[in-house]
Formats: C-alpha cells, structure tokens, sequence
C-alpha cells in the first residue's frame, strides 16, 4: 500500500510527497499538527494540512527570513520572533553571536512540543540562554510593546485561522511602535503565483507600507510551498537592504549557509514583472 501525503493548493492543483510513515498527529487548541517521514524530504510537519517546514527545504526558508535583515545590519541585538514553533528561525539567529536577546512568541506550546521530539534539526536551539519562550498570541503580546525591537520576525502561517490577526493594519501599526528607531521587519509574504496567495500577499504589503518609509519585497525558490515562488517583506524604519548591506563584514563572520550569500542578497530584491504589478495594484 502507499500513502501520500497532499496539499491541495488550488481547487484544481494538488501537490503530493510520497510519506514512508505517519509519525505524529494530534490536535492542540489551535490546529491540527502532523509529522510524517518521507524519502524525498526527509521528516515534515503539517498544521491544518498545510505544509510548515521539511528537513530538506527548511534552510531556504530559515535563511531567507534571517540572514536577509541581519546582513543589513550586523549590530542588531535584540530581536523579536513571531510564530516560528519549529525553531528554524531561532537557530540561524543564534549563530549570531551580536545578538543579546531574543523573545520568541508561538501561540500553540504543542506545536514546539512536537517539534523538539520530531524535528531536532530545527527546534535544536529555542534552549539558547538568550532565548526566552512566550506561548501567547503575538498579536496581543506586541500591544504593549515600544521602542524595544531592533529585528522582528513574523514567521507565521497563512492568514486564516490563529495567523489571521499577523496580517492585520492593528500588528502592523504595533510592531512599527515596538521598534527602534532603525528598527527592521521581515515577515513571510505568501506567494505571488496563485491567486487567493497573491490577494494575501498584495494586502500584507498594502499595509505594511502605510507605516514603514522603506518597504520591499524579496523572493527565493522553496520547493514544498504552493507554487514554490516565495516572498518574503522587508520593511524598515531607516535601513535600505540593498544600500546599507556591509557585504564584507556578513562574509567576515564566516558563517556557512546553504543557500544565503551576499550575491543572493542583492539579487533576491529583483523582482518578475508580474509580481511587481502586482505590489503596485496593491497600491491603488
Ligand atoms: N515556515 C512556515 C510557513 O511559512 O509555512 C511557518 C512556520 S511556523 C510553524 C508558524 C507558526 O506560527 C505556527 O507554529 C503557529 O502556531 C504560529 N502562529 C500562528 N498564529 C500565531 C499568532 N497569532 N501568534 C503567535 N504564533 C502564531
């Protein structure tokens, strides 16, 4: 018998990973979570049926959404993580030995939970010293926050269920007052190719810019997400990524990375014609 795992990512698109074993699954206050092992991809975990992280792509991401602000300012020391219960994005920024601090908040403890049995490859560093855990929703966590952050990260799901809220103008608005004055905010984008991702990631970006004067877009290839074209935001208070990057001192910490280098750095900004239409329709 052969079992697979799929994801419909349109009603008339489907994606499928042949899974070796069913390891995990279970429902939590939130969502469901899965973890399956698979050939191809190694071990994978799902919320709601929805693709979160695989072993084999996993460094894309985590990469893209880490190196990309800390590259553009290399002194940034306290940091704010919100979602990330894999711990993907915690561990790359741990590498960094600048940073003093950081506060992860992940609604569901399940989700962290399961990953620290299953997915050691990415929770392995949410012990770090400098990382205290908050299981609360982070659209009520950053409220009450100001002038705290150099670096926040919103690594979410999509925009329904708990994630709704980290798309609204309310976090937005909040997670600029909870930033410092050279404050920078990356986020994952959605995707531009299929339409009802494009309609999310066109609204994100909407609102982000009516609160950040630097506001840009970035791409990179992750080959388990719908369509597997991915944006990720870039928005900041003062910072340019593509002007202010010291590209000498990122390459002098030596850090080995499987996908990010300083090249990527500056190409990841390029954008297709059509995702750019689609920033400026966002617009109007
Ligand atoms: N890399 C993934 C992706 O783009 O598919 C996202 C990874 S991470 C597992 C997303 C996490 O965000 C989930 O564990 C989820 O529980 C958490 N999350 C969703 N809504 C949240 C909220 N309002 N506050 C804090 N965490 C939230």
């Amino acid at each position: 018998m052969e079992l697979w795992y799929t994801e419909q990512h349109t009603d008339s698109v489907r994606f499928s990973i042949k899974v070796d074993k069913a390891l995990y699954s279970g429902q939590s206050e939130f969502q469901r979570i899965d973890v399956f092992s698979s050939l191809e991809f190694g071990v994978f975990f799902t919320l709601d049926g929805l693709m979160m992280v695989t072993e084999k792509d996993e460094f894309i991401y985590h990469d893209m959404i880490v190196h990309v602000p800390m590259a553009t300012n290399p002194k940034i020391k306290n940091v704010l993580v919100i979602g990330a219960g894999d711990g993907g994005t915690v561990r790359e920024l741990t590498r960094y030995k600048a940073i003093e601090h950081i506060d992860m908040v992940e609604i569901d403890k399940m989700v962290v939970d399961v990953c620290r049995e299953y997915l050691p490859q990415t929770a392995c560093k949410l012990d770090d010293p400098r990382v205290q855990l908050y299981f609360e929703d982070g659209l009520k966590f950053i409220r009450s926050k100001e002038n705290a952050y150099d670096l926040i990260v919103v690594d979410s799901t999509d925009p329904f269920g708990p994630g709704e809220g980290l798309f609204t103008r309310e976090f937005y608005g909040n997670c600029y007052k909870a930033l410092k004055e050279d404050g920078i905010l990356v986020n994952q984008h959605e995707s531009p190719y299929y339409k009802e991702y494009a309609k999310s990631m066109q609204r994100a970006h909407k609102r982000i810019r009516e609160f950040f004067p630097v506001c840009r877009v970035y791409q990179a290839h992750i080959p388990t997400y719908p369509s597997g074209h991915w944006l990720f935001g870039f928005a900041s208070k003062t910072y340019d990524p593509l002007t202010d990057i010291d590209e000498q001192a990122w390459n002098d910490l030596g850090l080995k990375t499987g996908y990010y280098n300083t090249e990527i750095h500056k190409g990841c900004f390029a954008l297709p014609n059509y995702v750019k239409e689609l920033l400026i329709s966002a617009d109007e």
